[in-house]
């Protein structure tokens, strides 16, 4: 299957300028939602980790059930104020504005190993920010994989010395 021909991208959004990838129309088709998530299993199946940590809010759709078919924890990072216990925070740059992202204090404990995981890489500001909240809490992240990769904004130079896959390319 190719899932690129699943994906729609739709231009001008949400700004001027940008080509947004679109997955709405892979989940919703259930082949090839299962094919996605089977064929992130078989990408990281040579990682040992013991947690999945996925951020707001498409991190929590393709990360959940992973999360599941590979026996593992998942742990939401998500906007301010959304999570109720103590968190700790992380200002970031995006590629269109910029934000903030929580995860809770007790959600990693030291030494765990951690698999980052997210719909979309593009100049890498949401999985670096999720990576260094990861590394606050003492977890040792093992690798990051998003489902799609836009290589011309090399978010992957952001995340330099850290293991990076991607399924979906756009060059
Ligand atoms: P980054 O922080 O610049 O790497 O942006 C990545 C985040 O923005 C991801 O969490 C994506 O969900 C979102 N994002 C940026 N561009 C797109 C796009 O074209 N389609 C879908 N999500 C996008």
């Amino acid at each position: 299957m190719n899932l690129k021909d699943k994906i729609r991208v739709i231009s001008d959004f949400p700004e001027k300028g940008i080509r947004f990838k679109d997955i709405t129309t892979l989940l919703k088709d259930g082949e090839a939602l299962h094919y996605t998530i089977d064929k992130i299993v078989e990408e990281i199946k040579d990682k040992e980790f013991d947690l999945i940590v996925g951020p707001e809010s498409r991190g929590f759709i393709i990360g959940t059930p992973l999360a599941y078919a590979m026996k593992k924890g998942f742990i939401p990072v998500r906007k301010p104020g959304k999570l109720p216990a103590e968190t700790v925070k992380l200002q970031y740059d995006l590629e269109y504005g910029s934000d903030a992202l929580e995860i809770h204090k007790d959600a990693i404990k030291p030494g765990q190993k951690v698999m980052i995981i997210d719909d979309l890489l593009a100049t890498g500001g949401t999985l670096r920010s999720t990576v260094k909240l990861v590394e606050q809490l003492g977890g040792e992240v093992v690798g990051v994989l998003c489902l799609i990769e836009l290589m011309y904004l090399n978010g992957r130079e952001t995340l330099k010395g850290y293991d990076v896959r991607s399924l979906i390319k756009y060059e």
